[in-house]
């Protein structure tokens, strides 16, 4: 199997408590992968150690080469809400821009070429109606949107996110999900912290159990266990499992 990102022993601390120990995971490159665990588990920080965001402590991150004859393997990231200054005065449009920056050259700026893969990528999301608006006047489900237009644009190949998920509607979750497993279909790299523990078998086909330590990593069936699920969250606990 090709993996699109590997890490080994990796650890990372904030202080003197490691929010990550030892942690040894693979993530195919084909396929969605949910990192699953309680609060606190270090969902977040292992996003921010394969980013690079956060210093590790010891070990490594590798990132697989990639599928050569599908162009990058540059990562999409879409943040947890708190992340991001949403008081900024940033347009919609000009958000998924800064998508392209990666494309440009250091003399260039963003162009009509540019505006109109932007307005595309936001097209593909149902945003279009929204490019002049500020990304601050937006409901959570559109933000969450506009990063994945933003991840478009950069023509990622790998899309990490953060509970894109969380103060999401009904609809606008079945809709994210929707576009999610097209990109996924198209051969990306989805990979997702996810708190809802009833959807994981529909939605992954791979996850990461995750509690500072790694629990388990593998296929959603082998891995998605009530026995694992016991281990990560330290209680015992029934899986919810329900029909696609
Ligand atoms: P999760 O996303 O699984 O809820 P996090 O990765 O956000 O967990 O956090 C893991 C641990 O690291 C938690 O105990 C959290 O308080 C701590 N932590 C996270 N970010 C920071 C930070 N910037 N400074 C200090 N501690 C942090
Ligand atoms: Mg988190």
């Amino acid at each position: 199997m090709d993996f699109a990102i590997q890490t080994r022993q990796l650890t990372v601390a904030y202080g003197a408590e490691p929010a990550l120990w030892s942690v040894d995971v693979d993530i195919p490159l084909l396929g969605m992968t949910g990192i699953i665990g309680p609060n606190g588990a270090g969902k977040s920080t292992l996003l921010k150690a394969i980013l690079g965001t956060v210093p590790t402590l010891s070990g490594r991150v590798e990132l697989g080469a990639g599928d050569s004859s599908h162009g990058s393997s540059e990562i999409g990231y879409v943040p947890q809400r708190t992340g991001v200054d949403w008081d900024f005065p940033t347009s919609v449009l000009d958000l998924v821009m800064m998508g392209t920056y990666g494309r440009l050259k250091w003399f260039q700026r963003p162009g009509k070429n540019e505006r109109a893969a932007s307005m595309e990528a936001l097209r593909q999301v149902q945003m279009d109606e929204f490019a002049n608006r500020q990304i601050g006047e937006l409901s959570v489900g559109q933000q969450k949107r506009v990063f994945i237009a933003r991840a478009f644009v950069q023509q990622a190949s790998i899309y990490l996110m953060d509970e894109p998920f969380a103060g999401v509607d009904a609809k606008t979750e079945k809709m994210l999900v929707e576009i999610l497993h097209r990109l996924r279909d198209q051969g990306n790299t989805i990979v997702m912290v996810h708190h809802d523990l009833t959807t994981v078998t529909r939605y992954f086909d791979h996850v990461v159990l995750l509690n500072r330590t790694l629990v388990a990593c593998g296929s959603t069936s082998e891995v998605f266990t009530s026995e694992n699920i016991e281990r990560a969250y330290g209680v015992p606990c029934k899986p919810t499992l329900d029909s696609p």
